[in-house]
């Protein structure tokens, strides 16, 4: 249905339709919805109309030898109209129709051979004699009813069709019943009575289910677009639920479903470890008291800014996951590699050289570590993170702007890599 700001037009244009109420007399759907409609309908009207032609075949050779039988038509020139004319006519509508034409051409196509049809028993009831008319009435009325109703012709070419058959109907009883005592003299006006009366109602019918049918169309299209805009702004809504705002960084919920999600999908992706960093900002308060919060803020956007910057791995993440607290999350990387990451985060916060005058130790911004790495087929979640959480509290412990490895670590000792043990 196209580009959204497309398919939100087209909304509206199936609403303020809509909206117009009652479609009686009011012309079809608007032009572009009208070829839209057209468009989706095309490949179920083609299903339909070519099943009609199909069973309309054999159904001509059946009425053929019925006709035959009955002796009325057994004259050569029946033989010539109904092989000659009505027989081809409808080979070769399924013909167009199988070409899968226009809309127009296909409703000619399907609307055409009922007339022909229709012209060709007129003659013959003409030419016959009066005692099969009855005959003639209910094909007539039959044809009438597969155009306007079963073939379902555009409105404006079914009031053509009916008109032109209310012509060929009045000729054919006129001609059929003119010199016939058997009948009362207001007969014939009666049958075409019916015959107009009839043709009223089915223009009727068929008017009701076109519309019916555009109705349903711009309710589906406008139903459609409404469920897209909810879907869209589910979407929107659970991103913001999973983001931080202040430093545009996942936040702590993300974080807990991707460790979730990581040992749910580890198996299926043959992902045999997880390393996380946990990373905190040293004397982080001071720098507040320092600074103000505002400052503060500020200088929280810039570290979660620089961190995401350092990740190079495509399923790194990073999320904040407290207040002046990050979590580097590295899906398949071994604890000498997280502590490598891990250490390449730090350096990169010191060398912004971001001022921190409100402490004494270094007078810039630092952060602290803790590096763990875990077997998932031998480990939880929260074994991952009480691991680094323990390796944080000890890069803290032993002077801060350092990193710890944790104690679970499989592939390697625990140790710390900083200024100091450098
Ligand atoms: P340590 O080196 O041991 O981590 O010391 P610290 O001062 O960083 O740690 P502490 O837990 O004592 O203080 C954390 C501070 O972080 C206190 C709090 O005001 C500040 N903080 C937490 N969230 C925010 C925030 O969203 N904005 C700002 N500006 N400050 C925050
Ligand atoms: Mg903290
Ligand atoms: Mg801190």
């Amino acid at each position: 249905m196209g580009e959204p700001a497309e398919s939100d037009s087209l909304a509206n244009l199936a609403e303020s339709w809509l909206a117009q109420g009652s479609r009686w007399l009011t012309p079809s759907l608007p032009p572009r919805l009208l070829a839209l409609y057209e468009a989706e309908k095309g490949p179920l009207r083609y299903r339909s109309d070519v099943t009609m032609c199909a069973v309309g075949i054999p159904l001509a050779a059946v009425f053929y030898v019925l006709l035959h039988g009955s002796q009325r038509h057994a004259t050569p020139v029946f033989d010539r109209l109904y092989l000659g004319v009505l027989v081809p006519a409808l080979v070769l509508s399924l013909i167009v129709v199988m070409c899968r034409p226009k809309p127009m051409l296909r409703e000619l196509a399907l609307g055409v051979p009922t007339l022909v049809a229709l012209a060709v028993l007129t003659y013959l009831n003409i030419v016959a004699s009066a005692d099969g008319g009855m005959l003639y009435v209910a094909a007539a009325l039959m044809l009438m009813l597969l155009a306007t109703i079963s073939v379902h012709l555009r409105f404006d070419l079914a009031v053509g069709w009916v008109l032109a058959a209310q012509i060929m109907f009045a000729v054919g009883v006129s001609g059929a019943y003119a010199g016939a005592p058997t009948v009362g003299k207001y007969f014939q006006y009666e049958l075409m009575l019916i015959y107009v009366t009839s043709g009223a109602y089915m223009l009727l019918a068929n008017r009701r289910m076109h519309a019916e049918q555009q109705r349903g169309f711009a309710f589906a299209l406008r139903e459609q677009t409404r469920r897209n805009d909810l879907t869209a702004q589910n979407r929107t809504l659970d991103e913001m639920t999973r983001r931080d705002a202040l430093t545009g960084l996942a936040n702590r919920r993300a974080y807990d479903s991707w460790l979730q999600a990581l040992w749910a999908e580890a198996a299926s992706c043959g992902l045999s470890t997880v390393g996380l960093i946990m990373v905190d900002v040293d004397h982080f308060k001071s720098y507040n008291d320092f600074y103000g919060h505002p400052a503060g803020d500020g200088c929280l956007a810039t570290v979660g800014t620089s961190l995401r910057e350092q990740l190079r791995g495509t399923s790194d993440q990073v999320a904040r996951i407290g207040g002046e607290e990050f979590a580097v999350l590295l899906p398949g990387v071994a604890l000498a590699q997280c502590a490598d990451i891990a250490e390449r985060l730090r350096l990169a916060i010191a060398a912004m050289e971001l001022p921190h005058l409100g402490h004494a130790a270094d007078q810039v911004v630092t952060i602290s570590c803790g590096c763990a790495a875990v077997k998932v087929q031998g480990a939880q979640p929260k074994d991952l993170c009480a691991a680094a959480d323990a390796a944080l509290y000890q890069a803290k412990q032993t002077g801060r702007n350092r990193v710890c490895l944790g104690e679970l670590a499989l592939h390697a000792q625990a140790g710390t890599h900083s200024p100091a043990a450098a």
